[in-house]
């Protein structure tokens, strides 16, 4: 079972890398691909270019084992809408589960996504729930209809379940760290030291 985490990552920080981490030993994925939005669909634009976000993913998971970076979305350019990426991962994947890694936040805007219905005809989705976010209290029929509680179903299965996993909370945001950086950002930054280095290297966001 593979799993695909994407995101702006403007930059990536722990709470990317630790919870999904968390999600990976959880589900026992084989591997999980980080792929880095050209343009996101549902947000502003970011501040930094995608070779810089790219160039900060690779560094950030380049020694985690079941870490890598997929580059698709650069390469192709344009808009990133998450269905394009998923048709051709399951053209290459063949009959392989696969989870879209994915927190409650952006997991309640699915249904305004590009073809979002095609979604699950592609993959699952694993929603990581962090404290104080909660589901709505009545579930959509889309959403009671796919839920899935159990792991082994996923993996069975190369799409169209909906998994829920609570995460602890991570108190790191891309925002604040791009806020703080023209300040100070020596403590409790929440970045790998080397996506540090390049952010001063590259004096990014300052
Ligand atoms: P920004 O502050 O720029 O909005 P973001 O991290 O929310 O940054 P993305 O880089 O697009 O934005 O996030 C990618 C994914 O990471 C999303 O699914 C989001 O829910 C999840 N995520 C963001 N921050 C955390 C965190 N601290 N812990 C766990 N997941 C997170």
């Amino acid at each position: 079972m593979i799993g695909l985490f994407g995101g702006t990552f403007d930059p990536i920080h722990i709470g990317h890398v630790d919870t999904v981490s968390l999600v990976k030993r959880k589900l026992a994925l084989d591997y999980v691909l980080f792929v880095p939005a050209n343009i996101p669909p549902h947000r502003s634009s970011p501040i930094v270019s995608p070779e810089h976000r790219l160039a900060m993913v690779n560094l950030a998971i380049k020694d985690i084992p079941g870490f890598k970076c997929d580059d698709r979305e650069i390469k192709r350019g344009g808009v990133s809408y998450m269905i394009l990426t998923l048709r051709e991962l399951r053209q290459e994947l063949g009959n392989r589960s696969l989870c879209v890694i994915l927190g409650l936040d952006s997991f309640l805007e699915l249904p305004s996504w590009h073809q979002w219905t095609e979604i699950l005809e592609k993959a699952h989705i694993v929603v990581m729930q962090r404290p104080g976010w909660a589901a709505p209290s009545i579930l959509p029929d889309w959403w009671k209809e796919a839920n899935q509680s159990s792991i082994d179903e996923l993996r069975m299965q190369p799409h169209g379940f909906v998994y829920y996993l609570p995460v602890p909370n991570c108190e790191v945001s891309s925002t604040n760290i791009r806020r703080r950086v023209p300040r100070s950002l020596e403590k409790d930054h929440g970045l790998s030291p080397r996506v540090l280095q390049y952010i001063r290297l590259h004096r990014l966001y300052d």
